[in-house]
């Protein structure tokens, strides 16, 4: 039988390339190989085992309310205004759903028309562009070497809005108070939304980290987006949040409500219980990373390997110039031959085509090196 067409907006989506290369080091480690992974994205944290007994049992089986349990909006109402000074409702201006990545999908079908066009700068996480064309709009990247000065170049009458990932994953680049007021600005003159995804923000040491959310106290354009994954090193629990004015969260929480209803109601409880223990438990560990990044830094340094500029977060954009190979080649033979796990550049964005994401959330330092090591060897054996 002559089967149906596929929708072929969704037909086009390619399959996210970090979680491919995740696929193949797990092929590889059920055959018994010994794979050094720096291809996950996420830091393994050492988290007590808290409790799920003491739960409203009942109450966790059930639905709760599709922003998220009043207490814990609450929670994050309060951490965004304490630690980044961005005040928010907790009634009306911030929703809690099923982790960040479903929120900012949301969030962009909530500000795009079809047609409209969307600026994201590379390196680019790979989810933005897809979402964006998931969402009938137009992504227009800018490459990684532009300025923001010349973002310019890049808006049209169609642009509707801006994504900035700071810090950024992959580069690490903490972006500046000057550079986020500048963004804000062009976005301010153009009348365009700014997503602004956060969920790196307490991955800094060397800059300090400032949300575009204090460039926009009335909440006019800025749309933020964060999440437990990254900053508590919980990604399994899936819960992210997103912090904007009362239209733009209850444009989201329709979509919430016909797509996911609620985040799982027992994690909230959790999440309710024991955040500020995990916070002070977590937050001491992301400083330790931060100092495993500046000693990984320096040994790329000491052996000549460069990456793009960037003090935040713990993933490195690698270069492999003047490599011959394309970036997925590169990963491609550096896992086969060396079983070293990395994310080819070009899930990035097209400018990144001569890089490697590098990510030492998970690896030991030495470890870690040999990886590097291997890069820097197979640059030279492929150099053009
Ligand atoms: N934004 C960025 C930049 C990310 O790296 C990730 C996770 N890799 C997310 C959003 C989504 O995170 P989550 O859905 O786990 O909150």
């Amino acid at each position: 039988m002559k089967s149906r067409a596929i929708s072929a907006v969704v037909k086009a989506v390619p399959e996210a390339l970090s979680i491919k290369y995740n696929n193949l080091v797990y092929e590889l480690q059920r055959k018994g190989k010994d794979v050094i992974v720096l291809s996950l994205g996420e830091s393994f944290f050492k988290i007590p085992h808290f409790s799920f007994a003491g739960l409203d049992y009942e109450k966790g089986l059930h639905y709760s309310h599709s922003r998220g349990i009043l207490e814990l909006r609450k929670m994050i109402s309060k951490f965004y205004k304490k630690r980044y000074g961005v005040a928010s409702d907790p009634e009306s201006e911030v929703i809690v759903s099923a982790g960040s990545k479903a929120l900012i999908y949301m969030a962009l079908q909530t500000i795009i028309s079809p047609g409209d066009q969307v600026i994201i700068l590379e390196p680019a996480w790979v989810s933005y562009t897809e979402q964006v064309r998931l969402s009938h709009g137009v992504p227009v990247m800018v490459p990684y070497y532009e300025r923001i000065a010349d973002i310019g170049k890049y808006h049209t009458r169609r642009t509707k809005a801006i994504i900035v990932n700071n810090p950024n994953n992959p580069s690490g680049k903490v972006y500046s108070k000057k550079e986020l007021q500048d963004i804000y600005r062009f976005a301010e003159k153009h009348n365009l939304y700014i997503l602004s995804d956060e969920p790196y923000s307490d991955f800094v040491k060397e800059e300090p980290f400032y949300s575009m959310g204090l460039f926009d106290p009335k909440k006019q354009r800025v749309i933020i987006a964060n999440s437990l994954s990254k900053n508590m090193g919980m990604s399994g629990l899936r819960i992210g949040y997103c912090i904007a004015n009362k239209e733009i969260i209850n444009m989201i929480l329709k979509l919430n409500q016909h797509i996911i209803t609620c985040p799982a109601t027992m994690i909230e409880l959790y999440v309710i219980k024991y955040l500020d223990k995990i916070l002070k438990i977590t937050f001491p560990q992301i400083k330790k990373l931060m100092l495993k990044r500046r000693e990984i830094t320096r040994y790329m340094d000491s052996i000549g390997l460069s990456a793009l500029p960037g003090t935040g977060t713990f993933y490195f954009t690698v270069s492999i110039q003047p490599s011959k190979l394309s970036s997925d080649d590169f990963a491609r033979r550096l896992l086969k031959e060396y079983f070293v796990a990395t994310v080819p550049g070009i899930g990035y964005g097209e400018s990144l085509d001569a890089y490697l994401r590098v990510g030492i959330g998970t690896e030991s330092v030495p470890r870690i090196k040999r990886g590097l090591l291997a890069i820097r060897t197979l640059i030279e054996k492929t150099r053009s």
